[in-house]
C-alpha cells in the first residue's frame, strides 16, 4: 500500500515513512500533479481538501477531516489496518522495513562501527541497531526516539 499525501500534511507523511509506509509528500505542487502521481503511481490520496477529491481520474483517497497530526494517524492506520512496531504485535503481519522520514527511501542496516564518526558518543555507546539512508546521509538507531514513538502510537490508538 502507498500513500500520497497534500501539502497540509508533512508531519503526517513523516510519520508513515518512519513506520515504514511508502509516502510521497512535496510542500509545493499542484493539484493536478498531486492527482496524476497518485493515479500513475497507484497511491492513495491523503487529503485535507475536499476539492481535490472531486478531480477526474483519482479513485483512491482518504479524507481527513481531523486536524491534528496524531488524529490523522490514528484514521489512517485504522482505516486500512496498517501493520505497526507494537509489542502485541510479534506475531501479527510483517512489518515493512523503516523508511527515511525526510526523502521517503527505505533504510538500510549497517554495521554498528560504521555509524562511529557520525552519530553522538552516547547513542554509538547505548545503541546495538543502527540504519542509514543512503540518501540524505541521516543516520538513524534504534533507541529511545522508537521507544517515543512507540508509546505515542500506543497512546493515540487505544486511548
Ligand atoms: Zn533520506
Amino acid at each position: 500500500m502507498k500513500f500520497i499525501a497534500d501539502s497540509m500534511l508533512g508531519r503526517l507523511a513523516r510519520w508513515l515513512r518512519l513506520l515504514g509506509h511508502d509516502t510521497l509528500y512535496y510542500p509545493h505542487i499542484e493539484d493536478r500533479l498531486l492527482v496524476r502521481i497518485a493515479h500513475e503511481e497507484d497511491r492513495i490520496l491523503l487529503t485535507r481538501d475536499t476539492r481535490l477529491i472531486n478531480f477526474r481520474g483519482l479513485k483512491n483517497y482518504l479524507l481527513l477531516s481531523e486536524n491534528d497530526t496524531f488524529g490523522q494517524l490514528k484514521k489512517v492506520i485504522t482505516s486500512f489496518g496498517l501493520a505497526l512496531p507494537l509489542s502485541d504485535n510479534e506475531n501479527g503481519p510483517a512489518l515493512p522495513p523503516p523508511r527515511c522520514s525526510l526523502c521517503n527511501s527505505v533504510l538500510e542496516d549497517i554495521p554498528k562501527e560504521q555509524a562511529k564518526d557520525h552519530v553522538p558518543e552516547y547513542v554509538y555507546l547505548s545503541s546495538e541497531s543502527f540504519k542509514k539512508c543512503r540518501k540524505c546521509e541521516k543516520y538513524y538507531w534504534e533507541g529511545t526516539h522508537q521507544e517515543k514513538m512507540r508509546n505515542k502510537l500506543m497512546e493515540i490508538l487505544y486511548n
